[in-house]
């Protein structure tokens, strides 16, 4: 049954249907908070930890807005990885499922055109998206983003970076300016806040003030591990408490690969993902990881932002992250929607002038334990 506060959103019917199908009873807080906010038509920037339904969060108001009557697209929403803008994609038609003529069209690159350009003939309302790919859709003249209302910058502080802001620059100025614009993350720094002024009419600001940037129910541990023995401890601490489901995190590409070799040696069902594979091979190790045909995944930062795998019992930070709010983005792949999980961080002999940064971020308490194999 439908909880007393999802009923108070006053949602229509189709959506309170589709939303009961998905299991919530009750609103997240950012759901109960960004919702009635988003649906009257505000800007809005949310903010609130990994795992807390933020997609759901601009995702109802999303659908509650669109005229299925009209065939053009009515809303975007950009991710950075095509992972994620899947992963958002897969949500938005759970959510319109009682509502078969919306259409969700998901654009993003190593892709064939065929099923895009079929989906947006077709009159898709609902378009989401990497930049570059949408990009390129605007400048075939197959995507038109003159009519969109409601735009929405999901991981927004990453799509506000150097790498991505020229890009949704582009895109921006493709919509008109009285649109309603949301953005959404885990981690909103100042810098984002005032770049995003300039596209925003008096936004509102949504922290769900959590005691802590990382979840609690992520048991946070590190140990200290030279790097010749990070491998060994790691098939260590696997074969004391095997996960479930882990995600493994390490810098570079190469480092990635480097360590799926060495886990598979030993036995271990890994795999990796990154930019350099092609897009066949990514979405096919997603999806294996996702039906848990494959116990470990092994990543860079950049390709597991946003990524909800409910299944994750484990992360890995097998290096200690460049910057320090990937940290709390790795470690949100664990522990999401209320459950538990357990995070592991190596401290390598080079890295133990990072430890004061990293449990600054945390903002909790990362406890010190000591690998098997220096016990003694
Ligand atoms: P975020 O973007 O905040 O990291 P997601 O939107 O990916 O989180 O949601 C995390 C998980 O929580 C998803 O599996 C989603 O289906 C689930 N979820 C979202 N809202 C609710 C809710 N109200 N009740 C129960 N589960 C929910
Ligand atoms: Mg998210």
């Amino acid at each position: 049954m439908l909880g007393e506060a999802f009923k108070r959103l006053d949602l229509s019917p189709e959506i309170e249907s589709a939303v009961l199908d998905l299991g919530f009873e009750t609103p997240t807080e950012i759901q109960e908070r960004v919702i009635p906010l988003l649906l009257e038509g505000a800007d809005v920037i949310g903010q609130a930890q990994t795992g807390t339904g933020k997609t759901a969060a601009f995702g109802i108001p999303l659908v509650e807005g669109i005229d299925e009557e009209k065939r053009y697209p009515q809303a975007l929403v950009l991710a950075p990885t095509r992972e994620l803008a899947m992963q958002i994609a897969e949500q938005l038609r759970a959510l319109t499922r009682y509502i078969p003529r919306i259409i969700v069209v998901t654009l993003y690159g190593g892709a064939g055109y065929g099923r895009q350009l079929d989906d947006l003939q077709e009159g898709a309302q609902v378009v989401v998206g990497t930049p570059g790919r949408v990009i390129d859709h605007i400048q075939r003249g197959t995507l038109k983003l003159d009519r969109i209302d409601y735009l929405v910058l999901d991981e927004a502080d990453r799509m506000l970076d150097m790498g991505f802001l020229p890009d949704v620059e582009r895109i921006l100025r493709r919509t008109p300016r009285s649109r309603q614009t949301a953005l959404f993350s885990a981690t909103v720094s100042t810098v984002i806040r005032i770049i995003s002024r300039r596209y925003m009419r008096n936004a509102k600001l949504v922290q769900v003030k959590a005691q802590h940037a990382t979840v609690e129910e992520a048991d946070q541990v590190y140990y200290e591990v030279a790097d010749r023995d990070k491998v060994d401890g790691l098939l260590s601490l696997i074969q004391r408490d095997p996960p479930e489901r882990a995600m493994l995190f390490r810098r570079t590409k190469i480092g990635v690969d480097k360590l799926v070799s060495s886990m598979r040696r030993h036995g271990l069902a890994a795999e990796s993902i990154h930019g350099d594979m092609s897009q066949q091979i990514r979405e096919r190790v997603m999806n294996q990881f996702r039906e848990g045909k494959i116990t470990y995944l092994v990543a860079t930062d950049v390709a597991a932002r946003g990524l909800d795998i409910p299944e994750v019992s484990h992360v890995f930070n097998f290096d200690i992250p460049e910057d320090m709010d990937s940290y709390v983005h790795r470690i949100g792949r664990t522990a999401r929607a209320g459950r538990t999980g357990t995070a592991v961080t190596f401290v390598g002999e080079w890295d133990s002038d990072k430890l004061p940064a990293l449990q600054k971020v945390a903002g909790q308490r990362l406890q010190r334990q000591v690998l098997p194999l220096y016990e003694r």
